[in-house]
């Protein structure tokens, strides 16, 4: 059999990514603000597939900055030496605010973290969807928005709509968008020939 193959989340802290992981399996994995406990990489089985929860990155109130260059170099290491068993990664954002963090790093003339890792990670020709999580708290008139603006600071040529095999604007929430998340990584398993995986996705 061949070996077990990975869905690896990025991401900054709280924006959602165990709550992600736990909206595509069901299964029980703790949540919320979890101050104290030591940022590590977690792994979730399901058969042959591995959710890999890797340590929020960026400023977090109470981090040096030391600390968030090491978890920064602790995702871009994993990310290489595991490249061949990962066949996808899900970058978790904040929609509510994404924007703003962009370009409070642009104005201190900085490569924005998230901006950074997006294209890390298609440098290494790893599968991304950029899952655009808490759209609950956009009203609906300003999603296209809000999802334009976000297309726009990544380097993705707005309309959003035109990248939605790239980006899945959901509520890990309410649940919202989420099943066309599932269809959306289904159908990418599927293009790389691991067709097999899907059946370990809820
Ligand atoms: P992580 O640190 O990236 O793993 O984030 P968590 O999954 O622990 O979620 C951080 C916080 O955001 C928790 O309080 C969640 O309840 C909340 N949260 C997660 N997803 C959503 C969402 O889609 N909408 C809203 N409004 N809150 C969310």
């Amino acid at each position: 059999m061949a070996g077990k193959m990975e869905i690896v989340l990025v991401g900054r802290s709280n924006v959602g990514k165990s709550s992600v992981i736990r909206g595509l399996t069901g299964m029980r994995i703790r949540t919320g603000r979890r101050p104290g406990v030591t940022r590590k990489i977690s792994r979730y089985e399901r058969g042959e597939l591995v959710f890999v929860d890797m340590p929020g990155f960026g400023f977090m109130a109470g981090v040096s900055r030391e600390v968030q260059e090491r978890t920064k170099s602790e995702i871009v290491h994993y990310l290489e030496e595991n490249r061949s068993k990962i066949a996808l990664a899900l970058h978790v954002i904040d929609v509510r605010s994404f924007c703003e963090v962009v370009e409070r790093w642009e104005g201190r003339g900085q490569l924005p973290i998230d901006v950074e890792m997006f294209h890390f990670i298609r440098e290494l020709k790893i599968p991304l969807i950029m899952v655009a999580n808490k759209i609950d708290l956009i009203y609906p008139e300003e999603r296209d928005g809000v999802l334009d603006e976000i297309c726009d600071k990544l380097g993705l040529l707005p309309p959003w709509r035109q990248w939605l095999d790239t980006v899945a604007p959901v509520s890990a929430k309410t649940g919202e968008g989420m099943a066309e998340l599932k269809r959306l990584i289904k159908r990418k398993f599927q293009e790389m020939g691991k067709g097999r995986l899907c059946r370990h996705l809820r």
